[in-house]
C-alpha cells in the first residue's frame, strides 16, 4: 500500500465508488505518521494482533508489517472486496466480516492465535467506543496491549486522576486492569470525512494483576458504581442509596477506613474504593 495521505484515501473511495456511512463511525485516518504511531504503540514485536474496523486497511497495513498474524474484524460487507485488493501484498492477514459487539472475542483469539497473548489495535468507530473498551477490559482477555484511537474527551476520561472533573467509573475500570497512557492528540482534520471533535491515541497496557488488591472485584465495582451514581451527593448518601446498610453503619464503616463520609466519590483513589469494598 502506498504512503497514506488524504489524496490516497479519496482516490480509494472514488475507485470503488465508496460512500462513507456516518452511522458506522466511518471516519478514515489519512496520516501515515499517526498510523505508524498507533502500530508502534501496540508493541507487537512479531506477535499477533486483532484489529477492530479495518476500513480501507490503512492501519492493517502497518500492523501486518510488524506482526506474525493480523485478524481484522469489519462489520461493513462493502469493505471486504476493497480490503482484499488494498492488502493483497500480505499473506499474514485474515479479514472477518463480523460485528465485533456480537463476536465472542475470547473464542476468536483462541481459534486464531491459540490463546497466545496478543495486542488489540483500532481506530474505533465513535458510536460504540465505550462498549468496546469496557467489553474488552471486563472480558479479561489474553491481551498485553490495547491501543485505540478515540475521541479526545474519552481518552481524557480514561486517563483522569482522582479529584479531576473527568474522573469517573470508566477511569477506575481502566486503571484497575490497565496502565492508560495518552500517546498523542490527533486533530479532526486528519480524518476523511472530518469528524466534529479531535481524537487521541490511547494505549492501555494490561497489568499482570489489578492495580489494587481487593477481596471481591464485583463488590469493588459495585462501590465504584454507587460512588459515581449521583455526582453532587456525598459519598455517604451515594452508598446509602445503593446498599442495604443504614447511614449510621455506613458512616462508621467509612470512618473506620479513614475516609470522611462527606467526601465526593470522584475524590477517591483505587485503594480507598478497595478499602470500602473489603469492609462491606
Ligand atoms: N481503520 C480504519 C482507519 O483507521 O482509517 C477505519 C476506522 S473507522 C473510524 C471505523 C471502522 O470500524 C469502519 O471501517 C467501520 O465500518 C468499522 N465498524 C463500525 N462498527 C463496527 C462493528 N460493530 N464491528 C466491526 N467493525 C465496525
Amino acid at each position: 500500500m502506498e504512503f497514506i495521505s488524504p489524496a490516497v484515501i479519496k482516490s480509494i473511495a472514488e475507485k470503488y465508488d465508496f460512500q462513507f456511512k456516518k452511522g458506522l463511525g466511518q471516519n478514515f485516518l489519512t496520516s501515515q505518521e499517526v498510523l505508524e504511531e498507533i502500530a508502534d504503540a501496540a508493541e507487537i514485536d512479531g506477535g499477533g494482533v486483532l484489529e477492530i474496523g479495518p476500513g480501507f486497511g490503512v492501519l492493517t497495513n502497518e500492523l501486518a508489517k510488524r506482526a506474525k498474524k493480523v485478524v481484522a474484524c469489519e462489520i461493513d460487507a462493502r469493505l471486504i472486496p476493497i480490503l482484499s485488493d488494498t492488502l493483497s501484498e500480505y499473506n499474514n492477514i485474515k479479514i472477518i466480516n463480523r460485528d465485533i459487539l456480537k463476536t465472542d472475542v475470547r473464542a476468536l483469539i483462541d481459534e486464531e492465535f491459540g490463546g497466545e497473548k496478543i495486542s488489540i489495535a483500532a481506530n474505533l468507530p465513535y458510536y460504540i467506543t465505550t462498549p468496546i473498551i469496557t467489553g474488552v477490559i471486563e472480558a479479561r482477555l489474553p491481551i498485553k496491549n490495547f491501543v485505540v484511537m478515540v475521541q479526545k474527551e474519552v481518552a481524557d476520561r480514561i486517563g483522569a486522576k482522582p479529584g479531576t472533573k473527568d474522573y469517573g467509573a470508566l477511569s477506575v475500570l481502566c486503571r484497575f486492569y490497565t496502565e492508560p497512557e495518552i500517546i498523542s492528540v490527533v486533530p479532526a482534520g486528519l480524518f476523511v470525512p472530518r469528524p466534529k471533535v479531535d481524537s487521541a491515541v490511547l494505549r492501555m497496557r494490561f497489568r499482570d494483576k489489578p492495580a489494587v488488591e481487593t477481596k471481591d472485584e464485583r463488590m469493588f465495582f459495585r462501590v465504584v458504581k454507587a460512588a459515581f451514581s449521583q455526582r453532587r451527593k456525598t459519598l455517604l448518601n451515594c452508598l446509602a442509596s445503593n446498599f442495604q446498610s443504614s447511614k449510621d453503619e455506613l458512616r462508621e464503616l467509612l470512618l473506620s477506613v479513614g475516609i470522611e463520609p462527606t467526601r465526593r466519590g470522584e475524590t477517591l483513589t483505587l485503594s480507598e474504593f478497595a478499602a470500602i469494598a473489603d469492609k462491606l
